[in-house]
């Protein structure tokens, strides 16, 4: 959903408002640890090859917890003294890390097709095999089962094929097939999911939608929310337990890959309050197996940032509020689209086009937007995608941040995919840091280079080096669903910036550290979340913690993605278990 990235995409908004329709109308906090102090005496001895993620004592043998807080770490003498009758001791099987942190993914827009087929260039590098999968699953689908795929990407094959009807309909004669792009905006589909949405070769497009049609007849290309939306009628609509369970899976899934917090960088896109209130209500029921920081949509259930404001303020969500799982810490404001789905906002044409682009805003518009924010004491949270975007953004912020000094609020710049050198000299003066998505370079490196952008501007995406010489704390993110929550593999790009394509190098100057690329998932994002109580294992700091079949502090970064998780902990208690 690249180009439907943090915004609240309308096709998603219409499949769920429904089931999310029911969800809480009031916040009430679980408050899970509530009156628990941490005392001098561990409750929670860990002992076991342990990696701090602090480079002045780099590992430790013993980690002490008291209450979900780290009271002592070292060798397993110095944990002696902390050590008491009540103490439970635990030797994890593998490496003990610092819980990972993801500053930037979705949960509601994500929700859409979740349990769709996986159809990314990723996962079938050729397209060819794209079509064969569509039609195994078909071969395994009851006759009249709709066979639904998602993250297809035709701009990374060669001659950016799409599927065709008679395509869909040879491999799948008994199946309504529905397959949607990656950028959200396209659906591609066949004759029976024709029938079955009651779209004939006459059926007129809908404003603002286009059902493709070739010599008068449907070619099986759906364009835009309008058309896609009709396609959508006849699929069973998700329930509320639908929801739960689909919430609950994508957490797992970032637990699965040693993720202990992570950033929801659009809450209230689709249901407004109620999506931030039902995070509550399922981390009151059990509690949630990752600590969800919310970036409030500036927008919220389609209104304007004035009104969106005055709602979350009216229903006690005010900056920091919350509780130790789920708290709300930002306020989110988009202002253009995505670069590889050509929306994203240039001061240059795109390759082939007279255009780079526009804002979403007029700039008194996006002013208003990011004022209204800054007026609620929000931690600023603002899109920025093409180098456009950014100098766009980057003067509003110029103008308006000098009036709200004394605020240690941390304020980002996300994906901040194109800048120049002096746009990071300037983020780093008005105080603005960046969250790239560094798998933009593995995945979509050589489309931006090739047929997007052009080496030269490619060679800009993602600078990970340039940000931090330019005394930036830049973190790293998926943007889930756009890509997998898998902080290892990002930090490998990072530090290799390889393209899946071909696997030459995208401009090696932008190449960190390991440890720098290491800091972007752990310290610098949890910096960038406010959660100065994680990101390392430390004395005073939470008992979140990785468990893992690797320290990738001390091992190549080269085998980071092959790295496994057995388990995670939250304040000490288990969150995920394979
Ligand atoms: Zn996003």
């Amino acid at each position: 959903m690249s180009s439907a990235c943090c915004s609240a995409s309308p096709v998603a908004k219409e499949h769920l408002d429904h089931a999310l329709g029911s969800a809480p109308a009031t916040v009430e906090p679980a408050h899970h640890g509530r009156g628990a102090t941490a005392g001098d005496r561990a409750d929670l001895l860990v002992v076991g090859r342990i990696v701090t993620g602090d480079p002045s004592v780099p590992t430790a043998e013993a980690m002490a917890v008291s209450a979900g807080s780290i009271i002592g770490i070292g060798t397993k003498a110095d944990m002696d003294a902390l050590v008491g009758p009540s103490t439970t001791t635990i030797s994890p099987d593998g490496v003990v890390l610092p819980g990972l942190v993801d500053p930037h993914m979705h949960i509601w827009t994500s929700l859409l097709n979740l349990t769709w087929t996986e159809l990314s260039h990723r996962r079938y590098p050729k397209f060819d095999d794209v079509v064969a999968a569509v039609g195994d699953v078909a071969k395994k689908a009851a006759p009249g089962e709709w066979v639904l795929g998602k993250n297809f990407d035709p701009s990374l094959y060669p001659g950016e094929p799409v599927l065709t009807r008679n395509a869909l309909d040879q491999v799948a004669p008994d199946n309504p097939v529905l397959v949607m792009n990656a950028s959200g905006h396209f659906f591609y589909a066949n004759s029976a999911a024709f029938a079955a949405a009651g779209v004939t070769d006459d059926t007129p497009d809908p404003p603002g939608g286009v059902f493709g049609r070739a010599d008068g007849r449907l070619n099986g290309t759906i364009g835009e929310p309008p058309a896609m939306m009709v396609m959508l009628g006849p699929l069973p609509k998700p329930t509320p337990q639908d929801i739960a369970t689909g919430v609950h899976e994508i957490l797992m899934a970032a637990a699965r890959r040693g993720v202990t917090s992570v950033r929801e960088a659009a809450t209230g896109s689709i249901a407004g309050i109620g999506e931030y209130a039902l995070l509550h209500q399922l981390n009151g029921a059990a509690r949630l197996p990752v600590r969800v920081s919310t970036a409030q949509f500036s927008l919220a259930g389609g209104k304007s940032p004035a009104e969106a404001a005055a709602d979350w303020a009216a229903a006690g969500v005010t900056p920091f509020s919350g509780d130790e799982m789920v708290r709300a810490d930002a306020w989110k404001v988009i202002t253009d689209g995505s670069n590889q789905g050509r929306s994203g906002y240039f001061m240059q044409p795109y390759l082939g086009e007279d255009t780079g682009g526009k804002a979403d805003w007029t700039p008194e518009g996006l002013r208003g937007a990011l004022r209204v924010g800054l007026d609620a004491g929000w931690q600023l949270m603002v899109h920025t995608n093409g180098d456009a975007a950014v100098e766009f953004a980057l003067e509003a912020a110029e103008e308006l941040l000098p009036s709200y000094p004394g605020t240690d609020l941390r304020h980002r710049f996300e994906h901040a995919s194109f800048t120049t050198d002096d746009q990071l000299t300037r983020m780093a003066s008005v105080g603005i840091s960046p969250s790239f998505l560094m798998n933009h370079v593995l995945f979509w490196g050589a489309a931006f280079r090739d047929t997007i952008l052009g080496p030269d501007r490619a060679g800009r995406l993602d600078r990970l080096a340039s940000a931090y010489a330019a005394g930036l704390r830049p973190s790293i993110h998926s943007d889930y669903n756009v890509t997998d929550i898998d902080p290892l593999l990002s930090a490998h790009t990072a530090v290799f910036r390889r393209l899946q394509a071909d696997g030459t190098v995208l401009n090696p100057a932008e190449c960190v550290t390991p440890e720098q690329a290491l800091a972007a998932i752990t310290t610098h994002a949890a910096w960038q979340i406010h959660a100065d109580d994680r990101g390392t294992l430390e004395v005073g700091k939470r008992a979140d913690f990785a468990v893992a079949s690797d320290d990738p502090w001390s091992s190549d970064p080269e085998s980071w993605p092959g790295i496994t998780f057995h388990e995670t902990y939250i304040d000490g208690t288990p969150a995920f278990q394979a």
